[in-house]
Order: C-alpha cells, then structure tokens, then sequence
C-alpha cells in the first residue's frame, strides 16, 4: 500500500485527461443500472482494499464539518460546539468549517479513528464510489483518485466496464 500512495498522484496526473472525458461522456448518458454498477464496484475494491492499511484520506485531506457534526462531536467530548470549533476547526476558501490542520487530529498511530461513531458524515461517506448518480460529482472524484486509491482502482474499473 505504501508504495502505491506513493505512486498515486502520478498516477491520477498521468490519467487526469482520460479520466475527465470519460466523466464528461458519462454525464451526458450513463447506463440505466448506473447506481447498480457502482455499488457492485465498490463493494468489490473494499473487499480487497483495507482503510486501515491506509487512512490516507485522513492523513492529506480531512472533511468538511456540518453544523449536525460539529455538534454530535461537540457532545462526544462534553464540549460546546463553538469550544469545539475554536480547538479543532478553521473556516476555508469555500466557508466551510475543516480542520486547522492535517493529518487529522482524531487519528491514532494504527490508523483507527479515535470518534469513529460519531465521525463527520463526509468521512462515513469518503470517497462517495457507492452513491447515487455517481457521475454528478466527476469534479470530486477526479481530485480523490488523487488522494484515495480505493477510488482510483474503482475508476479504472468503471472505464473497463462501461464503454
Ligand atoms: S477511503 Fe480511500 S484514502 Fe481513505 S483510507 Fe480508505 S482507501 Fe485510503
Ligand atoms: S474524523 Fe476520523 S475518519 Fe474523519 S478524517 Fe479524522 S480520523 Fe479520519
């Protein structure tokens, strides 16, 4: 795993164009059994792909906190929300509320999330392979090939697939 986060940036550079047209083909018609086949995908790459192994999300990039976050893990830690934010949040270029700085703060040396059951909903939902209408958010995912390679596999499997 280690070699290929290496890797990775390269990677995603090197395919960034082929990937972008796929995504704008894909926009203009996508299978009818879309969602069915990213699901069946991202099953498949989590299966063999261990986050644990890792957590390179959690390492480079971090979520963006919504208000329901900031106060599920406010109360997590017995703290009001805005000691919450004042401790551990910034506000970004696009005003969102992410972390003052990475790796993440709530990751342990093994990799493990130390608030798992309460972690912000973008981190439940990284790198978003098993959502609907997948290719709306093409933009996204051409950045996380980038960062995450369970999404990189799931793109390159997707170009095998759908044609
Ligand atoms: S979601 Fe992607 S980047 Fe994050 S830990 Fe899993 S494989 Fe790595
Ligand atoms: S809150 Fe947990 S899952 Fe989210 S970035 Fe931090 S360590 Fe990773």
């Amino acid at each position: 795993m280690e070699k290929f986060l290496q890797q990775l940036p390269k990677l995603a550079k090197d395919k960034h164009n082929e990937n972008k047209k796929f995504f704008d083909k894909l926009k203009k018609k996508s299978p009818k059994n879309m969602d069915y086949i990213m699901q069946d995908l991202h099953d498949r790459e989590f299966e063999r792909t261990d986050c644990l192994t890792c957590a390179n999300c959690c390492k480079t990039t971090g979520p963006l906190f919504t208000t329901a976050d900031i106060e599920r893990i406010a109360k997590h830690f017995k703290m009001k929300p805005q000691q919450f934010i004042e401790k551990y949040l910034r506000i970004d270029e696009d005003n969102d509320y992410v972390l003052q700085s990475v790796p993440c703060t709530f990751l342990d040396a093994e990799n493990y999330c130390m608030i798992y059951d309460v972690r912000p909903k973008a981190c439940r939902e990284f790198p978003h392979t098993d959502r609907k209408k997948f290719q709306q958010i093409a933009n996204l995912t051409l950045k996380n090939v980038a960062i995450c390679p369970a999404a990189y596999n799931i793109v390159e499997e997707m170009k095998k697939k759908i044609v």
